[in-house]
């Protein structure tokens, strides 16, 4: 494996055109946990720049859903349920754990069922956040059959559609994507078309171990060498062109897509993904009459900035100082999945 890692290393020297800039966006906090765990950046040519976009649920998830959350896990009925990183996400109020009351953890969705079969005299809320790879479960556990007292409140985002924005964003200038592999195992590699064929972007879809993601770079300057913008899938193992229909035809079951609110970001045209009107009775937002809540920026964070490329975690003032994943001031450094969080765990540029 070495020698096949260092074969790529060599070649992506080879062929990388030295002429200017290039910018390689990865939308996934795994393949940015690669990237800087084994130290790639630094086996880069001079010129080519390896970004993190955004790849980290958690750090996206709306305030306004946060705070709603908390004000839910405050009543004497009801329970909050909702995924770990989830509990430590900075608002304007605190966080879940911090002021929140009644609230569990769970790792996977279909574990709402035991707490809400333990607790049948209370209102169950979960709290579901994520892209593609959390709302397919999600999905599939209305689909199994919600208890009675289980409602969701849902903070869904699409990752084709904030690609497509950034590459509408001239200050982030992307010249390539590294499609993420765990959404793309849920849309299919055919989701990013869109890239190569309407933008001229090269887009490869890649795994998570530093080989394929080396060959995915590789593929990605071989493209911008020879003058050419295509979709390769280097990940084919488990990556099909059409995704995982199954998984797609029940999310578009219980979900449609509508404007969503990026933290930070702001309102996205069909960004998201929100209950179709014939499962209010299950949408927490509807039962429970919940207000949007307008955001409040924590002073001297940046995460907005670099979940679009903008910058880069060391650029924050906070970074590393008042802030740190034991004591995150702003939603990037919650989650491992976070670009400040892995920055800060094994190191910067
Ligand atoms: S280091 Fe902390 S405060 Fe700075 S951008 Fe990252 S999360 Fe925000």
């Amino acid at each position: 494996m070495k020698e096949r890692v260092e074969k790529l290393i060599k070649a992506i020297h080879e062929i990388t055109p030295k002429d200017r800039k290039i910018k390689i966006m990865n939308v996934c906090g795994s393949h940015e946990h690669t990237i800087t765990h084994s130290g790639m950046r630094s086996l880069m040519p001079e010129n080519v720049e390896l970004v993190p976009g955004p790849g980290c649920p958690v750090c996206v998830c709306s305030e306004s859903d946060i705070i709603n959350a908390i004000n839910l896990s405050k009543r004497d009925d009801t329970i909050l349920v909702t995924y770990g990183d989830m509990l430590r996400v900075p608002t304007q109020i605190g966080s879940i754990r911090s002021n929140g009351r009644n609230y569990k953890m769970v790792s996977a969705p279909h574990e709402v069922l035991k707490i809400a079969k333990e607790n049948s005299d209370k209102n169950v809320v979960f709290f579901s956040i994520g892209f593609e790879t959390t709302t397919a479960p999600t999905a599939a556990l209305i689909e199994t059959g919600l208890p009675e007292n289980v409602t969701i409140l849902t903070s869904q985002k699409l990752t084709p559609e904030i690609m497509e924005i950034l590459v509408k964003d001239s200050e982030v200038g992307v010249d390539a994507f590294v499609a993420p592999g765990h959404v793309s195992a849920i849309v299919g590699a055919n989701a990013w078309k869109v890239f190569p064929e309407k933008y001229g972007i090269p887009t490869v879809v890649a795994g998570f171990e530093p080989e394929n993601l080396l060959l995915a770079i590789f593929r990605i300057l071989l493209q911008i060498k020879e003058g050419i913008a295509e979709l390769e899938n280097v990940y084919r193992g488990v990556v099909k062109p059409e995704g995982n229909r199954k998984a797609q035809e029940l999310m578009y079951k219980y979900f449609e897509k509508t404007d969503v609110n990026w933290r930070g970001i702001g309102y996205i045209p069909e960004s998201g993904l929100e209950f179709r009107k014939e499962y209010d009775h299950i949408n927490a937002k509807k039962v429970f009459n919940l207000p949007e809540i307008e955001e409040k920026k924590v002073p001297g964070c940046i995460c907005d900035r670099i979940v679009l490329g903008k910058a880069y975690p060391d650029e924050c003032k906070l970074f590393g100082t008042a802030c740190t994943p034991r004591d995150p001031k702003g939603p990037c450094m919650v989650s491992m999945e976070g670009a400040c969080n892995i920055w800060y765990r094994f190191g910067t540029r």
